[in-house]
């Protein structure tokens, strides 16, 4: 019997309230100041670590290994799908523009907020634009939901543009939409864990090994980016003399799919092609070593931000791996089991000779 390797012990419950305040904290892409903000204040514990906001708006961790050879890099994103203004109905109530592979059935009748230019927050949920069972026919009320059957309506007594407008509100705001988080039997239950599940398990790492005395043996750049769902996210930030950059994202869960809510995977390939096999390779016998239970799988309509820093010209192998998260850029899950697997994972390939 070979004896499975240790790493430092994870504190869960930090895990679960950094994830929590983390997805109670708006930031749809274009708009995710507000996220970066919350891993400042929560990096600043760590004195050996450099963060530094990129001219792009993202958040890089320069964190000092044992030895800078072989630089590393990790990523996950913390922007979210949202959505801006897109007209300010003669009803008083706003038309969206999407922010991100949104589907409009998934947020029909979640509440809003819009974020005004003057520093307002007007809340709001988004409607069927004909909704009411007592007033539409059949119809009517099975029509498509796309951005011209939806609307935002204001939890202020509107009912025009000039109305709407005296708000503060104007074309161009942006929107978020609630995440409605709640956990329950270690399931995690919201909107946006994609991919702030894994921003959370970074941070959880970090803090595991700080506690444990321990720092990585190479030099690693953490990359927390802000453009990942409009797809060129990672495509600046890395610097150029990193040589592998290990991408933190969901794995995608559903009918065919090898991945679930209560593992970690580790992904082959997807709408891009495949990922480094080398570095993939490494990463499964690394999750063998220290008893990390693990899905290979393959996501059919996905990208990643490895694959933006990749089409963007940088030279470095990319791997990607991340928790299972069911109904994704939907009302999403995942389960602690899952978000343990991976901050260990992490942990094991920072650790990693
Ligand atoms: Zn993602």
């Amino acid at each position: 019997m070979t004896l499975k390797k240790t790493l430092p012990t994870i504190d869960e419950g930090y895990l679960v309230d950094t994830l929590t305040s983390l997805l109670n904290t708006p930031s749809p892409t274009g708009f995710a100041d507000r996220a970066v903000v919350f891993l400042e204040e929560e990096l600043q514990s760590y004195p050996d670590m450099v963060c530094t906001r990129t001219h792009k708006g993202a958040l890089t961790v320069t964190w000092p290994g044992i030895n800078s050879a072989s630089p590393r890099a990790m990523t996950a994103h913390i922007d979210t799908l949202g959505a801006v203004i897109k007209e300010i109905k003669s009803n008083g109530r706003l038309r969206l523009s999407a922010v991100g592979g949104l589907n409009w059935n998934s947020v029909e009748a979640e509440g809003v907020t819009v974020f005004t230019s003057g520093g307002k927050a007007v809340r709001g949920s988004l409607m069927f634009h004909k909704p009411s069972m007592h007033v539409y026919s059949k119809e009517e009320l099975e029509a498509k939901r796309d951005e011209t059957t939806m609307e935002a309506r204001l939890d202020e007594k509107v009912t025009n543009a000039e109305e709407t407008r005296k708000l503060g509100i104007e074309v161009g705001d942006f929107v978020s939409f609630d995440p409605r988080v709640e956990v329950t039997n270690g399931f995690v239950r919201s909107r946006h864990l994609d991919d702030k599940a894994c921003a959370a398990c970074v941070l959880t790492a970090v803090k595991a090994l700080h506690h444990a005395g321990l720092k990585p043996v190479q030099r690693t750049t953490i990359l927390f980016s802000n453009y990942e769902e409009v797809g060129h996210g990672a495509a600046a930030g890395i610097p150029a003399d990193v040589v592998e950059l290990l991408t933190v994202d969901m794995a995608a869960v559903g009918e065919g799919q090898n991945s679930d809510e209560y593992h970690t995977s580790i992904c082959i390939k997807d709408s891009h092609g495949p990922y480094h096999h080398g570095m993939t390779t490494r990463l499964r016998r690394l999750a063998q070593a220290y008893d990390i239970d693990y899905r290979a799988d393959i996501y059919p309509h996905y990208g990643s931000d490895g694959e933006a820093a990749w089409t963007a010209g940088a030279n470095l192998a990319v791997a990607l791996i991340g928790p299972g998260v069911d109904a994704s850029h939907h009302y999403e899950r995942t389960h602690t089991d899952a978000l343990t697997a991976t901050t260990r994972w992490l942990m094991a390939y920072l650790l990693e000779e």
